[in-house]
């Protein structure tokens, strides 16, 4: 799968993807990340990727312009590959396993990461295939969006997850203890549910909800 991000600020991006899953990931060709920095597709004199908002208003909107610019400049060349553009947007769908498990199945995404004020609502009606909100709060930017939906999309990619992780849905999950069985927080001992330390699988089993 390739990850195509377009964003006005490129550099947010190079540590997280440079580091453990993604990393092995990236390593083992199973994912491409291309981060495509907005403003070498803005045009005109100033290069602006941004303006005023038409009726007033605060803030500044990304414009549809170098949006469509650096999509049809993607596009093109991969263009018979089966790709999904999504757009972040508070407005959009909200993430769920059910959404990053179909995503899983495009060989592209194009994921555009706003900022500001957000962008220019053409891009939603006419560049993306949907929009996406992973939750009910207001960010600055579309950027952890994408590397959320990255990370939740790839744990479906076959390979990704390695030996010490485990493709759980989230009604599988169940809580973990490690060592030590018994903690001491001052007069308090904290410890660890006898049935994890009795070597009943079946039991343990039950206790995780399985
Ligand atoms: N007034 C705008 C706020 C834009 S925030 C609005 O209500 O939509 C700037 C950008 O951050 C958005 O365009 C979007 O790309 C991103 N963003 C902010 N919060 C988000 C969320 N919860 N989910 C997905 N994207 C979000």
């Amino acid at each position: 799968m390739e990850i195509v991000i377009l964003t006005a600020f490129p550099k947010i991006f190079d540590s997280y993807i440079n580091e453990s899953l993604f990393k092995r990931a990236v390593a083992k060709k199973l994912l491409k990340f291309k981060i495509v920095d907005l403003r070498a597709f803005a045009t005109g004199k100033h290069k602006k990727i941004d303006d005023r908002p038409f009726g007033g208003g605060p803030g500044m909107v990304f414009k549809i312009e170098p949006i469509w610019r650096a999509i049809s400049k993607i596009k093109n060349k991969k263009s018979k590959i089966k790709s999904r553009t999504i757009l972040f947007s508070t407005r959009g769908k909200k993430l769920d396993s059910k959404i990053a498990t179909r995503l899983s199945k495009y060989k592209q995404l194009i994921l555009i990461c706003g900022r500001y004020e957000g962008v220019d609502e053409r891009v939603a009606e006419n560049l993306a295939d949907e929009e996406i909100s992973i939750g009910d709060y207001v960010l600055s930017g579309g950027e952890l969006p994408a590397l959320t939906l990255s990370e939740a999309v790839a744990r479906y990619l076959p390979g990704f997850l390695g030996k010490y992780e485990s493709l759980e849905d989230i009604k599988g999950s169940y809580p973990v203890y490690t060592r030590p069985e018994e903690f001491s927080v001052g007069k308090k001992k904290l410890k660890v549910p006898e049935v994890l330390l009795s070597g009943d699988h079946k039991k343990i089993e039950e206790w995780r909800g399985r």
